[in-house]
C-alpha cells in the first residue's frame, strides 16, 4: 500500500474556476508544502456565460469540454495533481442561474439526489482519507443552486463518511470578512480609472461575506509564489474570468478584488475563534491513512 501524505485536503466546488477564485492560494500552498489536496468539481460549467468573443461559439457540450481544459490548466498552475468531477465527467449538468427554465432540466446538479450524489463524494472521502473539508455555505455563498447543491452534497457526504468511520475532522467555508472586503473595494474605486475594466463590482456582488468575528482561518498569500499561482490558475479560465491583478471580472464585467487572502469559517463552530488559524490544519492529529 502506497503511503498518502500526512495532511491532505479536499474541496468541493460547483464549476470549474470557482475553485481558483475562492481557493486558488490556499491549493498551491498546500499543494506545495506536499500536503493531498483533492478537488471535485460537480459540473463542468456548460452554462457558464463565455467572455472572450472568438471563443462565444462554444456552448453546452462543447463548452463543458473546454472548460475541462481550461481546469486541467489551472490544476498545473496550482501544482494540484487530484481533480476529479463528481460521478466522471458530465454525470451532472451546469443547472444555470437561479430561476432560469434549466434549473428543472432532469440531469443537472439541481436536480441531483442528495443522498446519491453523497455517496459518490463518500466514496472520494473513502479513498482520500481528507482531515479537511472546504465548500460554500448553505446558501452557495450567492444563491447559485449549483454552489448551494455543492454545499448540501459536500455537508452529507461529511456526514455518511463519519456514520461510517472514516471522519472528516474539519469543514471549512469560503468566506470573506467584511473589513477586508470593504477596504479591497474602497482601492478598487481609486484604482478604477487606471484599469482595464469600466465599472466596478460592489461588496454585495462577492459571494460569502461575513461580519469579521466569524472567520476562523486564514491563508495570506500575498507577494508569495502562490499568490501568483492563484491569478495564473484563474487567467487558465479564460472563457470566465479577464484577470488584471490584483482585480479580475467575470461575464458581466464589473471589476472585483482578486483576494490574495483566502478567509474560511468553520462550520458548526460553536463560538468564534480567538484569532483565526493560519493553517486549516492547525490542532490536527496528522495521521497516516
Ligand atoms: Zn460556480
Amino acid at each position: 500500500m502506497t503511503e498518502q501524505p500526512s495532511r491532505r485536503l479536499l474541496l468541493v466546488h460547483a464549476h470549474p474556476d470557482d475553485e481558483s477564485i475562492n481557493n486558488g492560494a490556499t491549493m498551491a500552498r498546500y499543494a506545495a508544502e506536499g500536503a493531498q489536496v483533492t478537488l471535485v468539481t460537480c459540473t463542468l460549467g456548460e452554462r457558464g456565460e463565455v467572455i472572450p468573443p472568438e471563443l462565444r461559439h462554444l456552448t453546452g457540450a462543447a463548452l463543458g469540454r473546454h472548460r475541462l481544459g481550461e481546469l486541467t490548466a489551472a490544476m498545473r498552475a496550482l501544482g494540484v495533481g487530484d481533480v476529479r468531477l463528481l460521478g466522471g465527467p458530465g454525470r451532472y449538468a451546469d443547472s444555470g442561474m437561479m430561476g432560469l427554465p434549466d434549473n428543472g432540466d432532469p440531469g443537472c446538479f439541481w436536480q441531483a439526489d442528495v443522498d446519491e450524489a453523497a455517496a459518490l463524494l463518500v466514496g472520494v472521502i473513502r479513498e482520500v482519507r481528507p482531515q479537511v473539508l472546504v465548500t460554500y455555505d448553505d446558501n452557495g455563498g450567492y444563491g447559485h443552486p449549483d454552489h448551494i447543491q455543492a454545499h448540501r452534497v459536500a455537508m452529507r457526504a461529511a456526514e455518511l463518511a463519519a456514520e461510517e468511520g472514516c471522519p472528516v475532522d474539519r469543514v471549512y467555508w469560503n468566506r470573506v470578512p467584511r473589513s477586508a472586503g470593504e477596504r479591497a473595494f474602497a482601492r478598487l474605486h481609486d484604482d478604477l480609472p487606471g484599469l482595464p475594466f469600466a465599472e466596478a463590482a460592489t461588496l454585495d456582488d462577492v459571494p460569502g461575506v461575513v461580519a469579521d468575528e466569524r472567520i476562523t482561518a486564514r491563508i495570506t498569500a500575498d507577494g508569495t509564489p502562490y499568490a501568483a499561482a492563484k491569478a495564473a490558475a484563474m487567467r487558465a479560465h479564460a472563457t470566465q474570468i479577464t484577470v488584471a491583478e490584483p482585480y479580475f471580472v467575470l461575464s458581466n464585467e464589473l471589476a472585483q478584488p482578486l483576494f490574495t487572502t483566502e478567509y474560511y469559517e468553520l462550520a458548526g463552530a460553536a463560538a468564534p475563534a480567538a484569532a483565526p488559524l493560519t493553517d486549516l490544519f492547525a490542532g490536527i492529529a496528522e495521521t497516516v491513512a
